[in-house]
């Protein structure tokens, strides 16, 4: 019997913006207690845009974003998309290599240059002056920071550029946090981006559990943590950085906008990018299990 029903449900499904790749999850969505939420891309618009470039001294800002558009011309990140916006036309590095939920590397004019979160420029060794390391502090109360630099003539790499990046919580998330609550589901917002900006962001929302600064390897412990206490856990998000976590979670739910790597990784896709979509995707995946019985 539950082929037709779920079919019934998915077909039900396309109709309302809601697309059904995974059937057989459908099975737990009756059971959904916990709802992990992506934070950039998910409850915020992802449609970021560069707030502020700080140089290191003696660095000239334009001739910086040039080369690192260049690298970030490699990346599907929001955030890199906020910053080849702001350069506009330029080169495109060589050998790049993408580094979910951390950044992106590639050679610029024969040169290594990297950009990404802070934690990035310290993991290739880059040291931070001292004024962009109080560059960072500050960016980071008003929004998601980027470092990014690249190797000076003896190959060490060296920091030499911040970013800070801006985005706004969709007008639609209060709602659907809201009746997500409403159904007996807790929220919980996990994201990469720095605590500062996870708690501002979670505030507005009325989200209580928060966990921020977590790597995507991170995000994958995070959902096995919370099965481990015995929940039954869906995961929305967007991004390369989520898919691993919305592959494990009992029920995944990938962003309307977002990347192949989490629509491939999702049991169900949202056709558009308005987190309401969510609400929506566990109701009928509720009704669908309800109609089998
Ligand atoms: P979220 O979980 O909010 O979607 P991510 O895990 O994708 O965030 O990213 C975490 C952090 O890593 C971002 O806030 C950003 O600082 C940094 N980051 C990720 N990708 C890039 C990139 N291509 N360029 C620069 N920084 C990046
Ligand atoms: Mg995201």
């Amino acid at each position: 019997a539950t082929p037709i029903a779920i079919l019934v449900g998915t077909g039900r499904g396309a109709q309302l913006g809601i697309l059904v790749t995974g059937p057989a999850a459908l099975e737990s969505a009756e059971r959904i207690d916990t709802i992990v939420l992506d934070k950039t891309g998910t409850l915020t618009s992802g449609r970021m845009s560069v707030a502020r470039v700080t140089p290191a001294e003696s660095q000239d800002a334009a001739d910086a974003l040039r080369r690192i558009a260049a690298v970030e011309r490699g990346s599907e990140h929001p955030v890199a998309h906020a910053i080849v916006a702001a350069a506009g036309e330029g080169p495109v590095a060589t050998d790049l290599e993408s580094l979910p939920g951390r950044g992106v590397v590639g050679t610029v004019d024969g040169v290594r240059v990297f950009a990404g979160r802070p934690e990035l420029a310290a993991e290739l060794g880059a040291a931070l002056p001292d004024a962009l390391a109080a560059a960072v502090a500050d960016g980071e109360q008003r929004g998601t920071v980027v470092v990014a630099g690249w190797a000076d003539a003896a190959g060490a790499m060296r920091a030499r550029a911040v970013i800070e990046v801006a985005d706004t919580v969709r007008p639609e998330s209060a709602r659907a946090v809201a009746e997500l609550r409403a159904m007996g589901l807790e929220p919980v917002l996990l994201t990469g981006d720095n605590p500062h900006v996870a708690a501002a962001v979670a505030a507005e929302l009325g989200i209580e559990r928060v966990r921020a600064g977590v790597p995507p390897e991170g995000k994958l412990a995070e959902i096995a943590a919370l099965r481990g206490e015995g929940r039954t856990v869906a995961m929305v998000g967007d991004g390369v950085n989520d898919a691993a976590a919305l592959a494990s979670a009992d029920l995944g739910i990938a962003m309307g906008g977002g990347t192949d790597a989490a629509l491939h990784a999702s049991d169900v896709a949202l056709m558009r990018d308005d987190p309401r979509g969510i609400v929506t995707a566990v109701r009928l995946s509720r009704r669908t299990m309800r109609v089998i019985r």
